[in-house]
């Protein structure tokens, strides 16, 4: 364990109770900007993941179970409220659990109390239907019942939105919650259920587990009294997910990895492209699940495109994550350090050109972190693995396209099918294109855009249902169809009515 002395304590939030793991077990978090442990944390194991389970269990048979749709709503937006007012010390303990820079985690948490008005606000109105049923004497409606104890486990990447994508509409749908967040950035999921505690829910209503996921995820994923499993994650994570479900007939959301597309045409305002492009890449060190990893430029463009972007890329600046003007911060886990750096090696074997970085960084301003240089690869054809594969890193991949179908050829041609994006001043082009690019969100001239309202999730292997919406609360919640005979006699038993 390191020396440092300011080395935080956290505690898991079971039933209602801060407690360490029943056997004593802990795992340290690093700061991906010094390299040093500053946070120690209760590593679960299969007897915690009964414990929560169990405890989520009770609260949706006890107190929440018997609350009002309204009066659910009325807590979440209590918990809004102190999601606000504790807002930046949540987002400086992300910054410090996982290397992403302050000025976006002040946006980013900033923006999470909308999740839970929004969310709160549609728990009173999960309305039923009276059909008009083609019986006679028969009254029949429908009504949406919580599905049970749902299991929320998240990647590491944002932590704090990607739980509460899933928290908010399941709690809004009356169930209840326990939430395994990543080993890599465990922090601020403690953080927010010290909010949950305050608001006043009741005990149980959100467990938090904290560990590994072959250790306690798994058997969350597996108890037969868990009937949903919210899951961000790795295409391989979410494969032993839906495997793992399958066996208990489980319903799930996953939101998994991404190649996507950002397509620059001719016709398009290059300057504008151009930052679209650097959102889509550098942003969130290129740790986003949505990053346009594939750069699609039109071959009349190429060269003088090329030359931009790399001159705007090249400014960014590197360095502490703390700092408001830092555009760059670290990698947040060793492995994922590794990882990038191998696919930097397998793209310049593979025989695409490097016009910018290429390797890690080693800038005064980079301290002890684990730095990636952004780096841009030119001559990239599609079918090479450093198009094909998920990066999740600062990589840009960028490939010429002759014209439309060539675009949609290219952009269509992967596994994934997340996000696109599409650069172009005709409203034809790009109302045609959205429809043919098979992915779940198509941005026009803008990229990396999120709403609470708006759905988001992902085509083929990038995922099974949406998250954020309408759509997402109906995600967690199944429907009952209610029968009643107003007949004075009961008819002929052995025909069916
Ligand atoms: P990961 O699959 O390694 O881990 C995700 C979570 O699953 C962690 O909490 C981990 O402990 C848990 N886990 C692992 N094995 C498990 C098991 N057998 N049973 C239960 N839980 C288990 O993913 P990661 O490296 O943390 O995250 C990066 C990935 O997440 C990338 O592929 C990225 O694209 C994806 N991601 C997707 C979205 C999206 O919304 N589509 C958003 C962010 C990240």
């Amino acid at each position: 364990m390191s020396t440092n002395k300011e080395i935080e304590r956290y505690s898991m939030l079971i039933g209602g109770e801060w407690v360490q793991a029943a056997d004593g077990d802990t795992f340290e978090s690093a700061d991906p900007f010094t390299g040093k442990t500053w946070a120690v944390l209760p590593r679960g194991k299969e007897a915690d993941a009964e414990r929560a389970v169990e405890a989520a269990s009770a609260a949706l048979d006890g107190p929440w179970g018997k609350l009002t749709a309204s009066a659910r709503g009325l807590l979440m937006f209590r918990l809004a409220d102190l999601i606000e007012r504790d807002a930046e010390q949540l987002a400086q303990t992300e910054v410090r659990d996982n290397g992403k820079l302050i000025v976006e985690m002040r946006a980013q948490v900033g923006y999470l109390p909308q999740y839970f008005r929004y969310f709160g606000g549609l728990s009173d109105k999960i309305e039923g239907a009276v059909l008009p049923i083609d019986k006679a004497d028969t009254f029949n409606f429908t009504t949406h019942e919580p599905l049970g104890v749902c299991v929320a486990i998240t990647a590491w990447n944002s932590p704090l939105l990607l739980a509460v994508n899933k928290l908010a509409p399941g709690l809004a749908a009356g169930n209840t919650f326990v939430l395994k967040p990543s080993e890599f950035t465990s922090a601020s999921a403690i953080e927010l259920a010290k909010l949950f505690v305050e608001a006043g829910f009741p005990a149980g209503v959100l467990n938090v587990v904290t560990g590994f996921g072959n250790e306690v995820g798994a058997r969350l994923v597996s108890h037969p009294k868990v009937a949903k499993i919210g899951f961000t994650g790795s295409e391989i994570g979410g494969q032993r997910i839906y495997e793992a479900a399958a066996k208990g007939f489980k319903h799930v959301t996953l939101e998994l990895g991404g190649k996507s597309a950002n397509i620059v045409f001719a016709d398009a305002k290059l300057d504008d492209a151009v930052k679209g492009a650097i959102s889509g890449i550098f942003a969130a060190t290129g740790q986003t699940c949505v990053a346009g990893s594939r750069l699609l430029v039109h071959e009349s463009i190429h060269d003088e495109f090329v030359e931009k972007l790399v001159a705007y890329a090249r400014k960014a600046r590197m360095g502490d994550p703390k700092e408001t003007a830092t555009q760059v911060g670290p990698v947040t886990t060793g492995p994922q350090y590794l990882k990038i750096l191998e696919y930097i090696d397998i793209a310049k074997k593979e025989g695409a050109t490097c016009v910018l970085g290429g390797k890690a960084a080693s800038r005064p301003e980079c301290g002890d972190g684990q730095f990636v240089e952004p780096t841009i690869f030119t001559d990239v054809r599609n079918d090479m693995r450093i198009a094909q594969e998920e990066v999740f890193g600062p990589v840009l991949s960028i490939i010429k396209f002759k014209d439309d179908d060539d675009a949609v050829r290219i952009a269509n041609d992967s596994l994934y099918g997340l996000a696109a994006g599409v650069w172009t001043q005709d409203i034809r082009r790009a109302m045609s294109l959205h429809k043919r690019l098979k992915v779940g969100i198509v941005w026009v001239n803008m990229y990396r855009a999120v709403s609470y309202m708006s759905p988001f999730g992902g085509y083929k292997r990038s995922g099974v249902g949406r998250e954020n919406g309408m759509e997402a609360i109906r995600e967690y919640l199944q429907t009952k169809s209610v029968w009643i005979s107003t007949a004075s006699e009961t008819p002929d038993p052995f025909v069916i009515r």
